[in-house]
């Protein structure tokens, strides 16, 4: 890694002093949560908590990505030191979470004090970092959410043709095809061209988040749901925004990292400007899962047969230059779809599955008197032919007693199919989650509940978060109060007397 830099906000700076009773002077801080080594996880609440358009944006997820925590510092500053104004809309809150990671920053590492990289740990959440965020996540309900990372420029093999990835700022939304948000396609590739335009007056460039692989392949990323943008989008439907602010690497100069972080810090006041705009649609909330919702479950991307055009820097002159890239294609490919049933039956003894499913907020359904219900077992998969239609068994009548059951008609009831169908190429099977091969005689880990006994449940609204999860969260017990001391306060242009 490149030399730490000094954490501290520089025009960000809390000040003491006379309280104000100016709430866009003031930043709420709540803690949400300790670390493993005890560090306090901060959010920083801007405008009021309960504003009809609710944006979070999370930081320092990575603890050796000390530029993008920077920006969100800075840009939190900068915005609390506004009056309203047209760009600062009464309307709209802002949860800031500068460092996710503080462990990892206090040490420069991606991951945090036991190990584990916290943006691989959004479906399973099992440090208390995760655990913290999504129990904020749930509890402030978000209309959209901003991860901001940086990405390494320079890959060994670009270095070894002469390049370095060029845009100061990668811009990457949901990849995996069964994530369904308020916004629509067009939407979100609006979302991108906004942020393009106006970074690029601002004079910085901005491009697609693009993984360029050894094999000459390029990808908007991985289609995984452990990370934060498809793993919030998926289980909230909640938009997300990944914001990569180029690494300055460890040659850069006080001056590229200036850049970096000034770079993130325009993005995220184009974010919010673009979601002001668009608030009518990121207010209607997601579509709520309907039977017969088709999901894709087995995914990938397409082959790579089109050419995308990339700009690069030269390492040895620092001059830009556009590279036809031979195996590039953006699509994801969805191999095979379920459709949705009525409810999920998790087989009870699974015990894993069901904490997880707690964690994450999602509902049980009451057992009705009688348990049974017209039922299917998903195919198990072994293979993944498109031709074989997509369920296994035929609709039978099957004795629920011994399950636990989820309805989809909850918030987030399309990410019951991606994580549990066993076909499900980034779902629990292949975490071992969903128990032993079908051959084991014990009945199947999963059922698809059609109808029967487990009447449809009523239509549920498109606020439900689900409840807080029942397991302690390490910390929670000592969440401070919101109280004036824990206001922080910044310096801003209304400081000055006026002219
Ligand atoms: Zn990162």
């Amino acid at each position: 890694m490149s030399a730490p830099l000094a954490l501290a906000p520089q025009r960000t700076r809390p000040q003491s002093g006379p309280a104000s009773s100016d709430p866009w002077r003031e930043v709420r801080r709540e803690i949400l949560g300790r670390t493993p080594e005890d560090r306090p996880i901060e959010a920083w609440l801007l405008g009021d908590r309960a504003a009809e358009l609710r944006i979070l944006v999370v930081g320092g997820q990575h603890g050796d990505e000390p530029w993008g925590s920077e920006a969100v510092r800075r840009w939190s500053g900068e915005r609390a030191a506004r009056t309203p104004t047209p760009d600062v809309d009464a309307n709209v809150g802002v949860a800031a979470i500068p460092s996710l990671n503080p462990d990892g920053a206090a040490r420069g590492t991606r991951r945090n004090a036991l190990g584990n990289d916290l943006n691989r740990d959004h479906l399973h959440l099992q440090n208390p970092e995760t655990q913290a965020f999504h129990h904020f996540l749930r509890d402030y309900r978000p209309h959209l959410v901003v991860d901001v990372h940086n990405y390494p420029a320079r890959r060994r093999h670009l270095l070894a043709r002469g390049w370095e990835i060029d845009a100061d700022v990668q811009v990457g939304t949901p990849t995996h095809p069964a994530v369904r948000t308020s916004l629509a396609v067009s939407e979100v590739a609006e979302l991108h061209s906004t942020l393009g335009t106006s970074l690029a007056e601002a004079g910085y460039r901005c491009g697609p988040y693009t993984l360029f692989r050894p094999s000459g392949r390029a990808r908007p990323g991985t289609q995984h749901v452990v990370d934060a943008r498809n793993g919030i989008a998926l289980r909230y439907g909640v938009p997300t925004i990944l914001l990569e602010g180029r690494d300055p690497g460890r040659g850069g100069t006080e001056s590229d990292r200036e850049r970096t972080i000034a770079a993130q810090q325009r993005a995220l006041e184009v974010v919010e400007r673009w979601a002001r705009d668009h608030r009518s649609a990121l207010l209607r909330g997601p579509p709520i899962p309907r039977r017969d919702d088709p999901v894709a479950v087995d995914t990938g991307w397409g082959p790579g047969t089109s050419v995308s055009e990339f700009v690069f820097r030269r390492k040895s002159s620092g001059d830009r230059v556009s590279v036809p890239w031979p195996a590039h294609r953006g699509e994801a490919l969805v191999r095979s779809s379920v459709l949705l049933p009525r409810a999920y039956a998790v087989r009870a003894d699974l015990a894993a599955v069901h904490r997880l499913l707690a964690v994450h907020g999602f509902e049980r359904d009451r057992a009705p008197p009688d348990p049974r219900a017209l039922a299917e077992v998903p195919r198990t998969l072994t293979s993944r032919d498109p031709d074989l239609p997509p369920n296994e068994s035929p609709p039978e009548e099957i004795d629920l007693a011994g399950y636990v059951v989820y309805s989809v008609h909850q918030r987030g009831g399309r990410a019951l199919a991606v994580w549990l169908e066993p076909s499900s190429r980034y779902g629990l099977a292949r975490f071992g989650l969903l128990g032993e091969a079908p051959e084991s005689g014990r009945p199947p880990a999963v059922v698809r509940i059609l109808g029967g006994g487990y009447p449809a449940p009523a239509r549920r609204s498109e606020g439900t978060w689900g409840e807080a999860p029942s397991l302690p969260i390490p910390g929670r017990a000592d969440r401070a109060p919101i109280a004036e001391t824990n206001l922080l306060r910044f310096a801003g242009p209304s400081d000055a007397p006026a002219p």
